[in-house]
């Protein structure tokens, strides 16, 4: 099954059969509307220099999604969608020309009810969240970049983040309810999709299908407070992550850890992070306030900064902003020949298992927490660990190494959808969604081994 290479001519077609749509053809633009977070790796940041799609088309309803979709698919022009761009693996760099879909324009949020909202992908997640709050709700979990990050992005790109101590990744079971996809067909037909079914689309960077709508979860809003605790000791910081964490009547939506030195780069928070600490940044519900002091006190812990619910956002920036990838992009601002890579621990041994590659690789892995909920609900932590980067081959050699170790690694430096998360292969349901929704291969290709 070969993936379409966009055709001469064909892009010349598509827009003159719809010259009423918002096309965007300023060369800047077009490049940086090609380009998303790729360049955290210097592997990727060298094969995927130079690609850029020949436009981006900025669709204003679904109407003139199914127009330009269909008119690409007759033509055989390349398709490659787009959310916010924050995407960490060329997920949404064109490799073959052709148009980018920029979904910024479908940003209605379709209804919020208890339990559950749905919304069209390219709304941001802040917004949603906003929305689910005006009825007493909240997303239940959210990437680092919610701010901008779209919801169709965080399904067809994202794994999960604040708030998957409590509810997993995005992809465990009950989370995400449904999503309507757009198939890429001469007549592009609408499909709801229901659940597992729906989960076949995620995390497949937009290959194998178009999302127009999704439906999530949602949980019961709370007040989030926002601490920052420190400790002089490795042990007595990991140990007492996990016990927050694991604590079950200490409602939290993130528990973050980062060992010396890699607080050192987070220079803004530099007067809560003394020298040689290691820091815990954590978020719990202000009810929960006076449970997290006790057990801060219990393990000989310092709270070196609290910030209240309501002061976060208008007084006081987020420090949801320095988790999860963000903690990477605070580093890489302050030393740019770092890199970092993806990685979680067996539940039950996770622990054991940070000490172990804490001691056996030094500082040349910086290490980074989160912790989380498994697809089965068990609790472990996975890790952004910083790298400080010798060569590509050096890099495999510590993939290699982690993996022997029985440590996942989620390969952040591949531009394939099998060889990152996936870790090599692809359940067929999801290359047979391929075959349904996108039979003509227009889709984000060269991101599929299994299909070209
Ligand atoms: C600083 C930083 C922090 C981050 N933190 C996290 C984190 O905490 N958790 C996490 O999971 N990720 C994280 N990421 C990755 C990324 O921000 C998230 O996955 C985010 O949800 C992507 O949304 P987006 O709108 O930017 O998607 P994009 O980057 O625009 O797209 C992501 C993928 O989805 C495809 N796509 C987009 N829209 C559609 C659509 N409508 N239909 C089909 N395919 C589509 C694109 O082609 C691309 O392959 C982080 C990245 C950065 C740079």
């Amino acid at each position: 099954m070969a993936e379409a290479a966009t055709a001469p001519q064909g892009l010349a077609r598509v827009r003159a059969a719809l010259p009423g749509l918002h096309w965007i053809d300023d060369a800047a633009q077009v490049a940086r509307l090609s380009q998303d977070f790729y360049w955290y790796s210097p592997v990727l940041k060298r094969q995927l220099a130079g690609c850029v799609a020949e436009a981006v088309v900025r669709p204003r309803s679904v109407d003139e999604l199914r127009a330009v979709v269909g008119s690409c698919a007759r033509e055989g022009v390349a398709i490659t969608p787009r959310g916010a761009g924050t995407g960490n693996y060329g997920q949404a760099v064109p490799l073959h020309g052709g148009v980018v879909i920029d979904f910024s324009g479908l940003n209605r949020v379709t209804w919020v009810r208890a339990g559950a909202a749905r919304a069209q992908a390219g709304t941001r997640l802040a917004d949603l969240d906003r929305a689910a709050r005006e009825h007493g709700q909240e997303l239940r979990l959210l990437p680092s970049t919610y701010r901008i990050a779209s919801v169709g992005g965080l399904f067809a790109g994202g794994f999960g983040g604040i708030g998957s101590i409590n509810y997993g990744p995005l992809g465990a079971p009950g989370n995400l309810l449904g999503v309507r996809a757009l198939s890429v067909e001469p007549e592009p037909r609408l499909v709801e999709l229901r659940g597992a079914e729906a989960l076949h689309l995620h995390h497949m960077w937009g290959t194998n299908g178009l999302v127009v709508e999704v439906e999530l979860a949602l949980a019961p809003a709370q007040a989030w407070a926002e601490h920052i605790v420190t400790f002089a000791e490795r042990d007595a910081a990991l140990d007492f992550a996990h016990a927050l964490a694991a604590a079950p009547g200490l409602l939290k939506k993130n528990v973050c850890v980062l060992l010396d030195p890699v607080p050192r780069y987070l220079t803004r928070l530099h007067e809560h992070l003394p020298p040689g600490a290691h820091a815990i940044i954590a978020l719990v519900a202000e009810t929960s306030e006076p449970a997290l002091a006790e057990l801060v006190a219990a393990r000989g812990g310092t709270t070196s900064y609290r910030a209240a619910a309501a002061d976060v956002g208008p007084r006081l920036p987020t420090l949801q902003e320095c988790c999860w990838n963000h903690t990477t992009l605070h580093a890489l601002k302050v030393d740019p020949t770092l890199t970092y890579l993806q990685n979680s621990f067996t539940p039950g041994i996770h622990l054991q298992q940070v000490r172990e590659v804490h001691a056996l690789f030094g500082d040349e892995l910086m290490w980074h927490l989160e912790f989380i909920r498994g697809m089965d609900g068990a609790l472990t932590c996975t890790a952004l660990p910083l790298v400080r980067y010798s060569s590509e081959n050096r890099l495999n050699q510590i993939i290699a190494t982690l993996r022997e170790r029985g440590v996942r690694v989620n390969n952040p430096h591949v531009n394939t959808v099998e060889d990152g998360k996936f870790g090599g292969t692809l359940a067929p349901e999801a290359v047979a969604m391929k075959r349904r929704l996108d039979p003509g291969g227009v889709l984000n290709p060269g991101k599929l081994r299994s299909w070209g």
